[in-house]
C-alpha cells in the first residue's frame, strides 16, 4: 500500500486529493452516483461481489446509482436485469436503459429512429475504412450489440499501441465522427452527445431532475480519458486508482482518486459516502 502511494504521488497532479481526505459534510449532501463500467466497477472484466453489494448498499440508502459507459445496448441489458443499478447510460451517451415492471428493460434512445437509419450505413463504413488503413485494429467483440457506434478494440482482447490508437481516433474524427478512448476500446459516434449529455438527460429521464442545479451533490467515479467530460463538470469527481494507467494521456483529472483500483476502488467510494451519511 505504502508503495501505491508513494507511486501515486509522482504521477498525479497536486491538485488531485485523495478521495479519504474528501470532507464528510460535502458527502453527507450526496443525491446520486454516475459511475463507469470498465475498470471502475469491473476487475478484471467481472463485476465483482463487492462492486455488486457497494451498488446495492447506495441505492438502500437512497443513493441512485446510474451507470455510464462506452458499452453497447446489447451488452448493458444483462447488466441492468442483474443488478441494482437505477439505470445504464450506454453507448457514451446514445441509449439509456432501466428495469421497467412492464418491459423488463425500458430502452430508450437519444437520437430518432430516421437520424439512427441514416448513421447506421454510415458507421459501417468508417468502420470498413478503419480495418482497412490500421492492418492491427480489430472490432471490438461486444460489436453485435451496438446500435448508434462502432467500436475498435485496443486493450480488452487485443493490443494497439499509441500510434495505432491515435491514427483510429484520427480516421474516425476526419470521417465527422465524435471519438473517445476508454480503458479497454475507441469508440466512435455520429452527434454531439456524450457521457456528461447521457447523464444529465437520464436523470431527468428518470428522476425528473436538473443534473446541472444538482453537479455539487453528484459523486462521479471512473477510470480513463473517455470520464473526462463526466471529470470536468462535477467537482465530486473521482479517478480509482488504476487511472493512473492514463496519466500521460489524461487532459482533465478528477478532483479525488482513490487508494484501491477498479471494483475496490469503487467500494471505497461507496464506504465513504455510507459513513457519512451515518454520522
Ligand atoms: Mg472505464
Amino acid at each position: 500500500m505504502r508503495e501505491t502511494r508513494l507511486y501515486h504521488r509522482r504521477v498525479i497532479p497536486s491538485h488531485v486529493q485523495p478521495w479519504d481526505r474528501c470532507d464528510p459534510r460535502r458527502l453527507r449532501r450526496v443525491r446520486g452516483v454516475l459511475t463507469d463500467i470498465d475498470d471502475t466497477l469491473t476487475t478484471d472484466g467481472t463485476l465483482t461481489m463487492g462492486a455488486v453489494a457497494a451498488i446495492a448498499a447506495l441505492r438502500a440508502a437512497g443513493l441512485p446509482v446510474i451507470a455510464v459507459t462506452g458499452r453497447p445496448m446489447g451488452w448493458s441489458v444483462p447488466v441492468v436485469e442483474t443488478t441494482t443499478l437505477s439505470a445504464v447510460v450506454a453507448e457514451n451517451g446514445a441509449v439509456a436503459l432501466r428495469a421497467d415492471e412492464d418491459d423488463g428493460v425500458a430502452i430508450e434512445y437519444f437520437q430518432d429512429e430516421a437520424v439512427r437509419v441514416a448513421n447506421a450505413a454510415r458507421l459501417r463504413e468508417v468502420a470498413a475504412c478503419i480495418l482497412a488503413e490500421v492492418p492491427a485494429a480489430t472490432l471490438a467483440r461486444d460489436s453485435a450489440g451496438r446500435v448508434t457506434d462502432i467500436a475498435i478494440d485496443h486493450a480488452e482482447f487485443a493490443h494497439l499501441d499509441g500510434a495505432a490508437i491515435a491514427k483510429v481516433v484520427a480516421l474516425m474524427r476526419e470521417a465527422g465522427m465524435n471519438a473517445t478512448v476508454s480503458s479497454i476500446h475507441i469508440n466512435g459516434w455520429f452527434g454531439d452527445h456524450t457521457k456528461l449529455t447521457g447523464a444529465r438527460w437520464i436523470v431527468q429521464r428518470l428522476l425528473g431532475r436538473d443534473l446541472d442545479a444538482e453537479r455539487a451533490d453528484w459523486v462521479c467515479v471512473g477510470d480513463s480519458t473517455n470520464d473526462e467530460p463526466m471529470f470536468a463538470a462535477f467537482p465530486l469527481s473521482v479517478g480509482v486508482a488504476n487511472i493512473v494507467d492514463f496519466a500521460d494521456r489524461l487532459a482533465r483529472w478528477p478532483g479525488y482518486v482513490t487508494t484501491l483500483d477498479r471494483g475496490r476502488g469503487f467500494v471505497e467510494v461507496a464506504e465513504a459516502l455510507l459513513a457519512a451519511r451515518s454520522r
